[in-house]
């Protein structure tokens, strides 16, 4: 780092760069968003730490002018330096208020320290200017993959994802609790979940570095002309998606839990086609089928992990238009006057819907509606609307 870029570097609120954590940090002299990448949340993907690195390298040998800030963090680095997704738990499980709360009282095993280290970091950075950042997460796969990207179905993160050229997966964090953006984004910034790629792969750290400068570009913070080969790194991105749609959505999940023997069958590719009814995997009990057709996702090739796969669909473009509209008059007022349908008395922003009443199609009107479905039990359903979906 020359020494213009250097005299960037910000040491403030006592974060330095000598926090192990602190992957690279540059704040530019002009005003602009704070993007945040956190990479290496789990220890075998350290291919999104690699794509940091080369960032702030190119960044700083170029003395690329910024606006705003730029902060790179590396995730579970007990973890990295083994190479394992985990040693005690997985860090990306973990975020949720009840958890922290007791973590935050007694931090035990090796994965709490890091958690608290970590979120005290993001607390810090984000202190005051939660609605001005963004933040990305970046992750690789098991199994062979065209880089994508996960996100709460608020319409900012949406359009924020849109603009980075890849497939956009709804509805995972659905199907997984307690994962840090889900956490940290209740707190207003945009936050997108980077997938790069295979975990191995080489090219999964070129495609988060061509995420990573298109995000850069498209947040404020850099100018294309400013962004090495930037119109070739878009296009690799757009090439990459091939004829796939935009937008899918999660409808189905195979959760793997601890002896019931799962193993995927060999050879799926990540959005490969499957038919309903067609063998993917096998238990204890035989083989596991795809339980819709669909395409699979997320195909579980190696030992630790607890979700074997996902189903997702493609969105329809007309479905997007018609949730952003109805967000926008915030139609789920109306949606309360439903028969079956009550507002909770402990969370307001969250429906209880009584299922023996509501036979209809709930959980699409909801998501339709910008909810997210909590919980179900007891012929309860629960769903909750998230806050910041269209403003901070
Ligand atoms: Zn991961």
């Amino acid at each position: 780092m020359n020494r213009a870029a250097a005299r960037r570097t910000v040491q403030n609120s006592g974060i330095t760069e000598s926090n192990r954590r602190v992957v690279g940090r540059v704040r530019g002299t002009r005003p602009g968003p704070m993007v945040l990448v956190i990479a290496g949340l789990h220890g075998n993907e350290p291919a999104g730490v690699r794509a940091v690195e080369r960032l702030f390298h190119t960044l700083g040998a170029r003395d690329t002018p910024v606006r705003g800030e730029i902060v790179g963090l590396a995730g579970n680095l007990t973890a990295l330096a083994h190479g394992r997704r985990f040693l005690v738990r997985d860090l990306n499980r973990s975020w949720t208020r009840r958890r922290i709360a007791s973590i935050r009282a007694r931090p035990g095993d090796v994965e709490e320290s890091e958690q608290l280290e970590l979120l005290e970091l993001i607390e810090d950075l984000l202190r005051g200017r939660e609605s001005e950042s963004i933040i990305l997460d970046l992750h690789t796969t098991s199994s062979e993959s065209i880089p994508f990207c996960t996100l709460g179905d608020t319409i900012r993160n949406r359009e924020f994802a849109r603009r980075l050229e890849i497939p956009v997966v709804l509805g995972i964090e659905e199907q997984i609790h307690g994962a840090l953006l889900e956490y940290i984004g209740a707190r207003g910034p945009v936050t997108v979940g980077v997938e790069g790629g295979q975990h191995d792969d080489p090219s999964s750290v070129d495609y988060h570095e061509h995420v990573l400068w298109t995000a850069l570009v498209q947040a404020g913070c850099l100018d294309a002309a400013d962004v090495p080969d930037y119109e070739t790194r878009r296009g690799a991105l757009v090439q990459a998606r091939g004829g796939l749609s935009r937008f899918f959505e999660v409808r189905a999940r195979r959760a793997v839990s601890e002896g019931d023997g799962f193993a995927m069958r060999p050879g799926f590719r990540n959005f490969e086609p499957v038919t309903e009814g067609q063998p993917l995997a096998d238990d204890r009990r035989g083989a596991v089928v795809a339980p819709e057709k669909g395409r699979i996702f997320l195909p579980l090739y190696q030992e630790q992990g607890d979700d074997g796969f996902f189903i997702v669909r493609p969105i329809h473009e007309s479905w997007l238009r018609l949730s952003t509209v109805l967000r926008h008059l915030r139609f789920d007022r109306l949606a309360r006057l439903l028969p079956g349908v009550h507002r909770s008395r402990r969370r307001p922003d969250t429906l209880l819907v009584d299922r023996r009443v509501a036979r209809w199609q709930v959980t699409p009107l909801f998501h339709l509606l910008g909810y997210r479905k909590r919980r179900e039990a007891l012929g309860y359903a629960a769903f909750s609307r998230r806050r910041h979906d269209l403003k901070f």
